[in-house]
């Protein structure tokens, strides 16, 4: 997205020809962009100027010379041949790119992708820059642009070639989570099953399973194990996928429930399997969610799932 198509006219800073490579930034505090609209990204993108500009700042212009969003787009701050006001040091030497991310929001596939496009464009003949990728933290002492950022900086994410995304790749990709950590299963209710590993070494709460990062919806193949114990002897347990969208309120609501499958069980322990092919929606998320209808407390001891998904 241009500058042109914000209505903002030609940048006012001064001219410069950086060309010793592209600087990663980021935003000090979370903004959740990767789970919000496009539109959103614009929105934060013009307030962001409003603030550079502003009595509190006071700059020419807004201080970077580009945003890559999580949904894969580019947005253009002060632009090319501008010097800015992004890292003190390298001002007029390298240009800028945000991330607008802050410390807890993903960097996306496709925001990596996003500045791997702007790289290679910035190499080009017209501008020819340097390969090169650093963080704002090379620059100065700051936490800019944050462990996540800085980490894909210095394993040359960002300087590889960008990928194809016109989504016509036919290779599914591959998560894996587990779970070791026991959960309650009280009577009568469903519970979402919260994974704590994942294939990558991640660690923490995962619910959902597909549909964090592929915001734009994905084509599922999900097959689940779990394992209950403490059941009833006869008690029924029961297994599905629920599809979830936002609620408008920051929270998530049911958006879809997928058939259940209700295995035979013969009391104690039990072990069983699912698994469920699906179309997920643009900006819904897929989760496990486990019921068991014996009179007495039951425990997820462990789970595991593996998912297939092609994004579009
Ligand atoms: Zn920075
Ligand atoms: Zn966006």
């Amino acid at each position: 997205m241009s500058r042109s198509d914000l209505g903002w006219g030609s940048s006012p800073a001064e001219q410069a020809n950086p060309r010793s490579g592209l600087v990663i930034h980021y935003d000090s505090s979370d903004q959740n962009l990767a789970n919000k609209n496009h539109s959103s990204c614009v929105t934060y993108w013009r307030n962001t100027r409003s603030f550079h500009t502003g009595p509190s700042r006071g700059w020419a212009d807004i201080g970077y010379s580009w945003m890559a969003c999580p949904h894969g787009y580019v947005l253009e701050g002060r632009g090319l041949y501008r010097t800015q006001a992004a890292q003190p040091g390298g001002n007029s030497s390298h240009y800028s790119c945000t991330l607008a991310t802050g410390p807890s929001d993903p960097i996306t596939p496709d925001q990596i992708n996003a500045v791997r496009q702007l790289r290679q464009w910035l190499m080009e003949p017209d501008t020819s820059i340097s390969g090169k990728v650093l963080g704002h933290r090379d620059f100065i002492s700051t936490s800019c642009p944050g462990d996540k950022a800085y980490a894909l900086v210095k394993d040359g994410t960002f300087a590889k070639a960008p990928g194809n995304t016109e989504g016509d790749d036919d290779m599914p990709s591959h998560r894996r989570f587990e779970k070791d950590k026991a959960q309650k299963l009280e009577p009568g209710s469903w519970a979402s099953l919260a994974f704590d590993k994942r294939h990558d070494g991640e660690t923490g709460e995962f619910y959902a399973l597909v549909g964090v990062e592929e915001t734009k919806g994905a084509y599922y193949d999900i097959s689940v194990g779990v394992t209950l114990e403490g059941l009833d002897s006869g008690a029924e347990a029961q297994i599905r996928l629920t599809e979830y969208e936002p609620n408008g309120d920051g929270g998530w609501k049911v958006a879809r429930n997928r058939p259940i499958d209700s295995p035979v069980h013969v009391g104690g322990r039990a072990h069983f399997t699912y698994s469920w092919k699906g179309n997920l929606g643009e900006g819904r998320r897929v989760r496990v969610r486990v019921a068991q209808y014996g009179k007495v407390e039951a425990q997820v001891t462990s789970a595991t799932a593996d998912v297939f998904y092609w994004k579009r």
